[in-house]
């Protein structure tokens, strides 16, 4: 009964995660290192707290730009089999060098990925990375409600469209209803945009119509095991991309090597802080990526747990998306009773 109890609730726990996240965790995600290219998003999205970054930069060195020299140093200490995304706390092609960036990771080996919302990106720029074979593509795309300062420019109108002629396995996602110009032309190419969940960056924003979750208690984990880092333009390396206040740098790739990102005192006080409910860890207010071990921390975490159920009705728009969370719920029920019945 315990084992049924247990697992339910570790299952229960990835079925909210498993709707915007299931390619990754059912797999156990390779690790990846996320490049923010600039400190300051000139796309000021009001879900997210650039603020908080841009004040804890200033205890830093304050450098702002990511430049080539600083990458190429960094990425030479990253083993291959880690994956570079161009991501982190900013849209990747603020920085002009983005591009060349990305090709030379690519050309080193790497794996690569990318979230952009195209911004700052011309026609050129695509038309270089045409033949990288992407891990994934995503681009967020404007709201009609301006919760993001993306101007639909000819520029962007450009750029859209060639990203899609191009053959890059693109995939589209938002966070309220698209600007019609953008879902005509998705609509004119058979693509559709899934609607994502806002999550409370750990607790660094409140999000409207989330219930407020306190503290993670008990034993819990992260889904990407704590290996998808974020890379600053002065080659400090935080925790993930939730550490907009900077509250875990691991090291500085400048100076150190990767592996001693992980096996310093910060990596192994957040490994303890999963574990031991009385150290102030970022993965005790996740809300994206970390779940719970046992069933004792599920029985203490119920708020988190209530919150996306309550969360999900808000990202049906229509039978289409109904269908999409119905195939989701039933691929995890499936798993979850192969999980618990397995052998017996
Ligand atoms: S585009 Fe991304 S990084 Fe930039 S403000 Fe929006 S959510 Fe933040
Ligand atoms: S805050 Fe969340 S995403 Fe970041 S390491 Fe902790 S559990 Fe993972």
């Amino acid at each position: 009964m315990a084992k049924i109890w247990v697992e339910m609730r570790f299952w229960f726990t990835l079925t909210g995660a498993a709707f915007d996240y299931q390619g990754s965790i059912w797999t156990g995600e390779m690790a990846s290192i996320q490049i923010t290219t600039q400190i300051g998003c000139r796309n000021s999205c009001d879900y997210c707290p650039q603020d908080l970054l841009i004040e804890a930069n200033r205890k830093t060195d304050g450098s702002l730009i990511m430049t080539f020299d600083t990458f190429k140093t960094c990425v030479k200490k990253i083993p291959l089999q880690v994956a570079i995304w161009f991501a982190g706390m900013c849209e990747p092609w603020s920085n002009p060098k983005c591009t060349k960036m990305l090709l030379y990771a690519h050309e080193q080996g790497h794996g690569i990925g990318v979230f952009t919302t195209l911004v700052g990106m011309s026609t050129a720029d695509l038309d270089l990375l045409q033949l990288v074979p992407f891990q994934f593509f995503r681009i967020h795309l404007p709201s009609k409600s301006g919760i993001e300062s993306i101007k639909i420019s000819d520029n962007y109108l450009r750029c859209l469209g060639k990203v899609i002629s191009n053959g890059i396995p693109v995939t589209f996602h938002c966070h309220d209803q698209v600007v019609p110009e953008v879902v005509s032309i998705l609509d004119q190419n058979g693509y559709r945009a899934e609607l994502r969940s806002l999550y409370r960056r750990a607790g660094n924003i409140s999000v409207s119509g989330r219930l407020k979750a306190g503290k993670r208690r008990g034993a819990i984990a992260c889904q990407r095991r704590s290996r998808s880092n974020v890379l600053l333009p002065n080659g400090d390396v935080l925790l993930c991309s939730n550490d907009y206040g900077m509250k875990h740098t691991l090291g500085n790739l400048l100076e150190t090597s990767y592996e001693s990102l992980f096996t310093g005192s910060e990596f192994q006080k957040i490994q303890r802080g999963q574990t031991d409910e009385s150290l102030d860890v970022l993965c005790r207010y996740c809300d994206n990526f970390a779940y719970d071990l046992d069933a004792y921390a599920s029985l203490q975490n119920w708020s988190y747990h209530i919150d996306r159920f309550l969360y999900y009705p808000r990202r049906i728009r229509s039978w289409e998306d109904a269908l999409q969370l119905l195939g989701k719920v039933r691929f995890v029920v499936r798993n979850a009773s192969r999980s618990i019945f397995k052998g017996k």
